[in-house]
This record gives structure tokens, sequence and C-alpha cells, in this order.
């Protein structure tokens, strides 16, 4: 096999390489960010992909698909990994005592997920506030809870939900406040009306019950909003 020099940037076409050559562009850097597990796991999704593949009418032997049931298993399993995140472990040591009770917020937080009626991805930003009442979280786990629940077959209200209840459980604030905003492969690709519309969520608990607290934070996080 000839080596393969690929400079940073350069487009290469791989119309002439041989199916391990191809196979070897192809997997450069598959270990990250998937997880490290063997070639050989998860026989079950692979064995499914392949049905899919052969079901949809394609030639799961042929060199392009070769490898394809392997990298949807570990992509798949990537994608859905917050099931078996754990979030005493994520906020493991990042709960701190402090005084303050102004609101904390944490805007454009990216998400990724998938919308549990197609299997097709939702994606887009979250805006996070909270009033602490005595403690805080480090800021960096706000995005690391949205992952535990964006990284799953979801629904954007629950998805919504379930960050802000956590963060009412753990925290124990005066209140949490959270706007979702996404598109939906299922709707754009499918060609369903309003292909470019954003889907928006929210969840205010506790004092962003008010109306003063939430036209707040919505003021704080507006120009942010499509
Ligand atoms: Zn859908």
């Amino acid at each position: 096999m000839t080596p393969i020099t690929t400079l940073p940037g350069q487009l290469e076409s791989t119309d002439q390489l041989s199916h391990e050559e191809r196979e070897l562009i192809e997997h450069e850097g598959d270990s990250a960010p998937y997880s490290k597990e063997g070639s050989e796991s998860d026989p079950m999704l692979r064995a499914l992909t392949r049905s899919l593949l052969t079901e949809l009418g394609e030639d799961p032997d042929r060199c392009g698909l070769v490898r394809t049931p392997h990298r949807v298993a570990k992509a798949m399993r990537y994608l859905t990994s917050g099931y078996t995140m754990d979030i005493e472990k994520v906020l493991n040591g990042a709960i701190f005592k402090e005084a303050t009770e102004e609101m904390v917020i944490v805007k454009d937080i990216d998400f990724y997920s998938l919308c549990e009626h197609h299997m097709l991805p939702f994606f887009g930003k979250a805006h996070i506030a909270y009033i602490p009442k005595g403690r805080i979280v480090g800021l960096s786990k706000i995005p690391r809870i949205v992952e535990v629940f964006s990284r799953r077959l979801q629904v954007q209200e629950r998805m919504t939900h379930q960050i802000a209840e956590t963060l009412m459980e753990y925290l124990q604030p005066h209140g949490v406040a959270i706007v979702t905003e996404a598109r939906h492969m299922c709707m754009m690709m499918r060609g369903v009306e309003k292909q470019n519309s954003v889907a928006t969520s929210s969840a205010m608990l506790g004092a962003f019950k008010e109306p003063q607290t939430r036209s707040e934070f919505l003021a704080l996080i507006a120009g942010k909003l499509s």
C-alpha cells in the first residue's frame, strides 16, 4: 500500500484509492471523540445497521459501506451517551458555597440532540440562568448538564425541563430559567413547511415565575433569540 500524504486543508479525491487506503483516511481520528472501545464492540448495533442498509436497498458489502455499521454503532453510542452519564459525577466537586444572590446567566450553549420521533438531529442553543441561594456551580458544568440530557433521544420541551429541574434539584436556588432554540432536521429534511423555522422552548422555575424576574432574564438574553 502506498503511503498517503494529505496536507491540512488539502482536498483529496478518494476515487482512485483502494478500499484499505480509503479506510485509513476515513478512520483517521475515529477514536476521538467517540468511545475508546475496539472495532468489534457493539455487535448488535452493527448487525442492525447492516440489516438497515440491506432493507434500504443498499449493498452493505460494497466498498464504501463495509465499515459503515461499525461507524454508525460508534456514532450512535456517542450521540446517546447521555444515557450513561451520571449527574452526580458530572457535578462532582463543582458546587460551592457562596453568598451571592445575583442572577447567573450562561448564554449560547450549543447542543446537539436526536428527536425521538425520527431519530434525526435537532440542534441549537440553550440559554440558562439561575438565582443562587447559598450555592453556585462551576460555570463549565452547565453545558455538561445540557449534554447529559441532549445526548439521547429527546423532544425539545422535555430536554428543556429536565435541564431546569436538575439545576433546581442540585443547586436549590431561588429559581432556574432556560430557553432553548433549535432547528429540527426532521422538519428541514422532510420538506415540512417552514423549513427554516426555529423551535423555541422554555422552562421558568421558582423566582422566574414572577413576571419581573422572567422579563429581566429574557431581556438579558434578548438579541440571542432568533
Ligand atoms: Zn422529529
